[in-house]
């Protein structure tokens, strides 16, 4: 299997976290999302310890919470000692309703307003991570006004290729976010950042994109923003304490990706980190990481119920259900590949079947060409693996339909986390 969570019976049955997913099916209908807690929580630990192991207590993982956002999502988080990542005041508002502590909220974003900045220095945000010179002196200018000293990060570009999907790649020096090196931009980022008496300079931060397999992507962003450390030494007289290398670490979607061995990875970027500093003459500063798809993702699963079956002949076979690109937009966006199993039947003769949603656009595909039973029909259980990661955050009532529920699987219970959206939601704020 994909993942180590799912198995299937010597029936057919599948199992989630050791869950029957026709039986959680039965209970709280379709579509469902299914998030396996221990698996979030094991995620978690391995990200702290294998930073604790490299780096000590200062090291810390943030997770990414654009990834899936929801209060209990939050609550997990401060209960396994993460910071987190937010992107929005909706995301710190979620965070900091589940009892989230501020100061461990990162705040991120290329466009925050002033609205954003006023209230997010009112709740006194632990830190911004300011993406551009226009922020920094709003920034500025708003914790001045209101006494206090804001630490912050700064959003430079090391101009990294990460060989991901051009969507999901942010490092080069022609993306949206942030201040590139190479152009020199960082430096004077940097220079007016330490002008700013309301402002409190920590380090730099960089994310160079996602679903990163290759093994040198973080070496080498390191290796750039390290020299930019040192430069700011040698230029500014400053010496960031913190190098925030963002997220991005690849999860299997498909037996074709790679499995990442993360806490390898995360130790042979320390002895590479520790080996330039050295070089450098800079001290080892404190690593953040912002894992988001490889907390969450394998902890996902996605489960439907099959409305109608369709062979056209000589053409295409179409599996229709009942859901599709409101809740999971992820092929029609990028292309993504997914595993996607029947709940009820494994082995037997099987089909290539287009899974469809059934909103009225052609290109509402969950994934084509997929391997099902042959004789799949009206009233089966389907489901798609590892969607843990940018589904529910990012699912629409597109043909207004409600976003199905979020629930959560622990040690061999089941509870709901975000509730199903009915129709009376769908109105509740039309007037
Ligand atoms: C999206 C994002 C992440 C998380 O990326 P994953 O691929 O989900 O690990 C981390 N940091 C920033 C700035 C991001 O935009």
């Amino acid at each position: 299997m994909i993942c180590s969570n799912i198995t299937r019976d010597a029936d057919g049955t599948l199992r989630f976290a050791g869950q029957s997913v026709p039986a959680l099916a039965e209970q709280y209908g379709t579509p469902l999302y299914l998030m396996d807690e221990d698996r979030i929580r094991f995620n978690c630990r391995m990200y702290r310890q294998a930073l604790r192991d490299s780096f000590g207590d200062a090291a810390l993982p943030l997770y990414a919470s654009k990834a899936c956002a929801f209060k209990q999502m939050y609550r997990i988080m401060a209960e396994e000692g993460m910071g987190v990542d937010t992107v929005s005041c909706g995301e710190i508002h979620t965070a900091l309703a589940a009892g989230f502590p501020a100061e461990r909220i990162w705040f991120h974003g290329d466009g925050k307003t002033d609205a954003d900045i006023r209230w997010a220095v009112e709740k006194r945000v632990g830190r911004f991570i300011v993406d551009n010179e226009t922020e920094l002196l709003a920034l500025a200018a708003e914790a001045k006004r209101q006494g206090v000293k804001q630490k912050i990060l700064l959003r430079v570009t090391p101009g990294i290729d990460p060989h991901t999907f051009e969507a999901v790649n942010t490092g080069t020096v022609d993306v949206k976010f942030g201040v590139a090196i190479q152009t020199g931009q960082a430096l004077d980022f940097a220079r007016l950042a330490l002008e700013q008496d309301a402002l409190e300079l920590e380090g730099i931060h960089c994310h160079v994109g996602s679903m990163v397999f290759d093994e040198s992507v973080f070496e080498d962003s390191a290796e750039i923003m390290l020299g930019f450390i040192a430069e700011m030494k040698e230029k500014l007289g400053f010496e960031a304490k913190v190098l925030n290398l963002g997220g991005g670490y690849g999860v299997r979607y498909t037996e074709k990706d790679k499995h990442v061995d993360i806490p390898a990875r995360i130790a042979a970027l320390a002895d590479f980190i520790k080996g330039r500093c050295a070089a450098l003459g800079i001290a080892v500063p404190m690593l953040l990481l912002e894992p988001g798809r490889s907390i969450v993702a394998d902890a996902g699963m996605t489960v439907y119920t099959v409305s109608t079956v369709k062979h056209i002949p000589n053409c295409k076979n179409y599996v229709i259900i009942d859901g599709g690109m409101p809740d999971n937009p992820r092929w029609c966006l990028y292309r993504a590949a997914y595993t996607v199993l029947h709940a009820e039947r494994g082995g037997g003769e099987t089909e290539l079947f287009t899974l469809a949603g059934r909103c009225c656009e052609s290109g509402d595909i969950l994934q084509p060409n997929v391997p099902l039973p042959a004789d799949v029909r009206r009233g089966d259980i389907v489901c798609v693996c590892t969607t843990g990661a940018y589904n529910y955050s990012m699912a629409s009532n597109y043909n207004r339909l409600g976003r199905p529920p979020v629930v959560l699987l622990r040690s061999g219970d089941s509870y709901i986390a975000v509730r199903r959206e009915t129709a009376e939601d769908l109105c509740a704020r039309d007037l």
